[in-house]
């Protein structure tokens, strides 16, 4: 059965692909949401802002405040559309907070209520990263923060984001996961990735991104490691794990990803977790 929360995320995701088709974006070159916003009548503003990335002010005359701190391109970009997703929503006012976040796409928790921050975000990277452009590219890749780089870098979006959105449009058992000192800060699972890797997770010293922690480096190559050391598994299989620093926010991005030559998608279950080595 269909939850609110993704009956929600559907009724985002179209009104992105309606606002691709509307503004004929074809390539990552047309995708300007600050023209979009202007389309819909509604302002972008520079300015101070107490500690928020964006707010949206509804009313006669809308408007967008961005804040004026240094971000990178892309989170500014993300910031103006997820407002924007607020309001072609429709969310009411009340439900609306200003986004504060440092990353302002970092995914919300887990839950079946609608959620507006969830809705607004699925806009922006339906919008910023429009899966009509993306959908073939990543179907056909191999699944590595390589692919992810070279999106990030046509997309002007930062490589967490971008990762993100791998996981979300692949039809392979992929995980974005980011952490920091040592835990996960946030996970973001494809439909067929067989486990949930939890929040606040402590990193497994097996796994590549814990040399961050031990001794400050990545090895930042794709590497086949024990599946173990990402999920609860007692098949002794593997799988492969490309992880980066992210200087900016001194973390660690993560993509995981089980091939069908490790384990066959038969042999995996997402409540028992047993792959079939
Ligand atoms: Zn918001």
């Amino acid at each position: 059965m269909i939850t609110d929360r993704e009956l929600g995320i559907r009724l985002a995701d179209d009104e992105a692909k309606k606002m691709n088709k509307r503004f004929g974006v074809r390539s990552a070159a047309h995708i300007k949401v600050e023209m979009y916003a202007a389309a819909f009548g509604v302002k972008v503003i520079e300015g101070k802002l107490d500690g928020a990335r964006a707010r949206l002010k509804v009313g006669p005359r809308p408007i967008i405040r961005v804040s004026d701190r240094p971000c990178h391109p892309g989170e500014r970009s993300f910031s103006i559309a997820h407002e924007l997703g607020h309001f072609v929503l429709r969310h009411p006012a009340s439900r609306i907070g200003a986004l504060c976040k440092r990353e302002p796409f970092r995914p919300v928790g887990p839950g079946t209520a609608r959620h507006p921050e969830a809705e607004a975000n699925t806009v922006s990277a339906g919008v910023c990263m429009p899966s009509e452009l993306l959908a073939k590219t990543i179907e056909t890749a191999t699944p590595s923060l390589d692919v992810t780089h070279a999106i990030a870098t046509e997309y002007a979006m930062p490589l967490q984001a971008t990762t993100i959105r791998f996981a979300e449009l692949t039809s392979k058992r992929c995980a974005a996961i980011y952490s920091e000192v040592g835990k996960v800060v946030w996970a973001v699972s494809s439909k067929t990735f067989p486990a949930n890797v939890p929040r606040g997770k402590r990193l497994d010293p097996a796994s590549l991104a814990y040399g961050y922690v031990h001794n400050g480096k990545v090895d930042d190559r794709a590497r086949s490691i024990a599946a173990d050391a990402w999920i609860a598994t007692d098949a002794g299989v593997e799988l492969v794990e490309h992880s980066a620093v992210v200087p900016e926010t001194k973390g660690v991005i993560t993509l995981l990803w089980i091939p069908e030559a490790t384990a066959p998608p038969g042999g995996v279950d997402r409540r028992g977790i047993t792959l079939r080595s």
